[in-house]
C-alpha cells in the first residue's frame, strides 16, 4: 500500500491571507505546495498530520528581495550560495542576485557563476535568476566606477542576453542613454521584467522607455537627480516634473523603495508619498545590500574593487568619500524600519515584501502570497517581527534558537 502523503498544518498563527491578517488561520502544506489556508473554523486538518504551532505568530508569505548585492561576506558576483544561507535568517525565501555596473567581461563571469547555482540552495533561499544593475546606467548616479557605465550597444546587450539566458530576470537601466530603447526591447523579448534606474530621463525619455518596455523602477528616490534650487531667481509658477514624478503618476509601473532604520536612503516623508501614489502590489521593499550585511562593522570590498564602509549608526553601507552605497539590511529589517517611518499598517507592510516583489518580476502566480497552489514557502514571524521559522517549499530551512535573544 502506498503510504499516505506527509502533511504539515501550521495552526493557531495569524496569517496573512488576501492581504489581510487572519487570526487562528490554519494553513496546510503538502508536496511542497501550500494546500489550503483559511481560519480554523473552515479548514479541515486531515489525520496525521504534522503540525507547527504559530501560537503568538504572525504566518507570511516568504520574502522576495529582487535586489541584493551581497550577504553575510558573501557577494553576488562570486558567493550567491553564501548569501542564499544567509539572507534565509531574516525570512528572504527567493531571491535576485544583483551584479553592478563592472567591466563588461567581469559581468560576464559573475553571470556565468550565478546561472551555474540557481534554483534551489540546500539550506538556503532559492536563487530566483539574475538582476542586472547596469551596465547601462547613467554616470551620474550611484556608487559604481562612472567607466563601467557604458552605452547599451547591440553587442554588449546581445552578449549579456546570451550568458544570462533564462536566468535573467530584472534589468536595471536609464533609458535617456543612446541606444536603450533598442536594449529595452531586446530584455523584454528575453523574458526579463526592465526597469528605470540611475536615471534623470525626462518626460519624453521616460516615457520612450516605458512605451519600449519598462514596468518598473528602481531604488525610488535614490540615484535620480538631487533636488537643486532654480539658479534664476524668477517666481515661474510651476514646479519642473521630474524622473520621480513621473514614477508616482504612471499607475502601471510598480517600483521598489529603500526603508532604512536612519533613513538614509528615502526620507519617512517620502516613503509615505510612494506608499499613497502606489496601490497595493505595486511598491515592493528591497534590501540593496551589500557584502557586509550581517557582519561587523568595518570596510569591505565591494566586487569592482571599491572599499566599502559600514558603522554602528546606521544600517546603510557608505563609501569612503560618505556616498551611499546600498545597505546591511535584511527583508525583515526593512519591513521594520518602513514600519517605524511610515506607521503604514503590517499587511499593507507585508505585501510590499512578498506580493510585490513577487509581481514586479513576474513570479506571483507561484510566491509571494500563501494561497492554495502556490510553493510553500512560509516565514513565521514573532510579535516583535523577528524571524522565528522559515519554510521552503514545505521544508524547514530555518528555526531561531530558543536562546538567541
Ligand atoms: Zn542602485
Amino acid at each position: 500500500m502506498k503510504q499516505p502523503a506527509s502533511v504539515t498544518a501550521i495552526v493557531h498563527g495569524t496569517a496573512l491571507l488576501n492581504r489581510a491578517l487572519v487570526a487562528d488561520a490554519v494553513i496546510l502544506l503538502r508536496h511542497g505546495r501550500i494546500e489550503e489556508a483559511g481560519p480554523a473554523k473552515r479548514v479541515r486538518i486531515p489525520p496525521g498530520a504534522q503540525l507547527i504551532d504559530a501560537t503568538g505568530c504572525y504566518v507570511v508569505p516568504g520574502f522576495v528581495d529582487i535586489h541584493i548585492h551581497g550577504s553575510g561576506g558573501h557577494r553576488a558576483e562570486d558567493g550567491a550560495p553564501g548569501m542564499a544561507r544567509h539572507v534565509v535568517k531574516a525570512g528572504t525565501t527567493w531571491f535576485l542576485p544583483t551584479l553592478m555596473s563592472n567591466e563588461l567581461g567581469q559581468m560576464l563571469v559573475a553571470i556565468d557563476h550565478v546561472r551555474s547555482c540557481a534554483g534551489v540552495v540546500p539550506g538556503g533561499a532559492t536563487i530566483g535568476g539574475i538582476h542586472l544593475e547596469g551596465p547601462f546606467l547613467n554616470p551620474k548616479y550611484g556608487a559604481q566606477r562612472p567607466e563601467s557605465n557604458i552605452e547599451p550597444d547591440p553587442e554588449s546587450v546581445r552578449k549579456l542576453i546570451e550568458r544570462c539566458g533564462p536566468t535573467l530576470k530584472l534589468v536595471t537601466i536609464a533609458p535617456e542613454r543612446k541606444g536603450a530603447l533598442a536594449a529595452i526591447r531586446a530584455f523584454r523579448a528575453a523574458g526579463a521584467t526592465v526597469s528605470i534606474g540611475h536615471s534623470d530621463a525626462t518626460e519624453p525619455e521616460y516615457l520612450a522607455g516605458r512605451a519600449a518596455g519598462i514596468t518598473h523602477a528602481t531604488h525610488l528616490f535614490n540615484a535620480m537627480p538631487p533636488r537643486v534650487w532654480p539658479t534664476k531667481q524668477t517666481y515661474l509658477g510651476t514646479k519642473t516634473v521630474g524622473i520621480e514624478e513621473l514614477i508616482l503618476a504612471d499607475d502601471d509601473v510598480s517600483a521598489d523603495i529603500m526603508a532604512d532604520a536612519t533613513a538614509a536612503h528615502v526620507q519617512p516623508t517620502l516613503l509615505k508619498l510612494a506608499l499613497k501614489c502606489k496601490a497595493v502590489g505595486k511598491l515592493s521593499l528591497i534590501t540593496d545590500a551589500m557584502v557586509a550585511a550581517g557582519l561587523p562593522c568595518g570596510e569591505y570590498t565591494l566586487a569592482d574593487g571599491q572599499s566599502l564602509i559600514t558603522t554602528p549608526a546606521e544600517d546603510v553601507a557608505r563609501r569612503a568619500d560618505g556616498a551611499l552605497c546600498g545597505s546591511v539590511l535584511s527583508m525583515c529589517g526593512a519591513l521594520g524600519n518602513f514600519i517605524k517611518h511610515t506607521a503604514a499598517p503590517l499587511e499593507t507592510v507585508l505585501t510590499m515584501v512578498s506580493e510585490a516583489p513577487a509581481r514586479a518580476v513576474g513570479i506571483f502566480d507561484h510566491k509571494g502570497s500563501l494561497d492554495a497552489g502556490k510553493d510553500a514557502d512560509v516565514v513565521l514571524l514573532d510579535r516583535e517581527l523577528a524571524v522565528r521559522q522559515v519554510l521552503i517549499a514545505g521544508k524547514i530551512e530555518f528555526t531561531k534558537s530558543p536562546d538567541t535573544p
